[in-house]
């Protein structure tokens, strides 16, 4: 659905000649989801956005969670928060628009700290990233002398600025090991996702010390819920997202990050598949795999939401919203990221369930 919502997206550009010219070749990569009618709501604002980024030399990171529209026709690169960085610091242009979130965006300046990077709805949180601050990991730290801080990449600056070294949830299990590893430890603090930590705790001997954060779009799923997609879809593949809760990972047939439940689909082609993930995914990889059958159960992320066509135009018009931040913090926060880009890790983390879940202890602000 488009995300008109407010006062300046109600107002519609006109769909012209020129427009069509410019946008008739993007349709057939959408057309699969969006109806004739509401293209040509959506191409105005396509060729706009797709005018002014050559005019101003900027690039459009797309979040696997942006709806099609975004993704598949104004998004210059498209994946996971970490490759979306990565591609922005190898990328020439001068100004990163991320289309996602604004850790995301936080990330993408801490990686390119000399681009200007704009976030076109200031409001697109994360319940993940507003779940703990800087003050609360300088606390931990102190409960916890010696042991490694591991920091989701789902954070603010100033959480990754008191971070040992990041993680994604392709990796977290690796980094998990490595980290107690170099710190010589048998313990490591896996912040601050309780389900993803709990969910390495699974596949791991290491102690894990947690905090009480949780991602409400994939918090929400249940075992229930996947017992009940099955009895309505025999021989329906399940994927889940590891910031799911355990016994939802214990029902799903393979559980990885959005990468690996995208390339799972590519690779396997399976006829009946559900990603038990944010909605928008699905939409995307079902695009780009015409064959498989997509299960469809809908958990939406209200922050992503809040980025659309209307809104991405109007920041690369108005330079809003600039995402700044504190020299010396973009100096710290990057270091953890670099530590974990660097790491020779061979494979994705696998989430099969070795043993029971349990984790050391889930800590929470006081
Ligand atoms: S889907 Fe979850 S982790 Fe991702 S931005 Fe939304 S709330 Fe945060």
């Amino acid at each position: 659905m488009p995300a008109f919502g407010n006062e300046f997206e109600r107002e519609t550009l006109p769909y012209t000649d020129a427009v069509k010219e410019k946008t008739d070749h993007l349709y057939p990569k959408v057309a699969s989801f969006i109806p004739k009618f509401e293209w040509r709501l959506h191409a105005p604002y396509i060729a706009a956005i797709n005018d002014l980024k050559k005019q101003k030399n900027a690039v459009i990171l797309a979040h696997n969670y942006m709806t099609p529209e975004i993704f598949h026709c104004v998004g210059d690169f498209a994946g996971d928060s970490l490759q979306l960085a990565k591609e922005a610091a190898r990328s020439d242009a001068e100004i990163i628009v991320q289309a996602g979130v604004h850790f995301m965006a936080e990330t993408s300046k801490i990686l390119c700290p000399e681009k200007t990077v704009l976030i076109p709805d200031l409001r697109a949180g994360c319940s993940l990233a507003s779940s703990i601050t800087g003050a609360d990991v300088r606390l931990l730290k102190q409960k916890y002398p010696g042991v490694p801080v591991v920091t989701y990449v789902n954070t603010t600056a100033d959480v990754k600025a008191e971070t040992d070294i990041c993680c994604t949830s392709s990796n977290a299990v690796e980094v998990v090991e490595h980290a107690a590893k170099e710190f010589g430890t048998d313990t490591v603090i896996l912040i601050p996702d309780q389900y993803l930590a709990r969910n390495v705790a699974a596949m791991t001997d290491i102690k894990i010390v947690t905090w009480a954060g949780a991602c409400e779009v994939h918090e929400r799923f249940t075992a229930e819920d996947i017992r009940e997609l099955r009895e309505g879809n025999p021989g329906v593949i399940v994927l889940a997202h590891p910031e799911c809760p355990p016994d939802v990972l214990a029902e799903a047939d393979f559980a990885g990050s959005t990468s690996g439940m995208s390339n799972y689909v590519k690779e396997k082609q399976p006829n009946n598949v559900v990603l038990i993930t944010e909605c928008s995914m699905s939409d995307n990889v079902a695009l780009e795999n015409p064959k498989v059958n997509f299960v469809r159960p809908c958990n939406l992320c209200p922050h992503m939401k809040r980025i659309s066509l209307p809104k991405i135009l109007r920041s690369l018009q108005t330079m809003e919203h600039e995402v700044l931040i504190d020299p010396e913090i973009i100096e710290k926060a990057r270091r953890p990221i670099e530590r974990m880009i660097a790491l020779p890790l061979k494979r994705q983390s696998m989430y099969n369930h070795l043993h029971a879940p349990e984790v050391a202890a889930v800590e929470a602000r006081i």
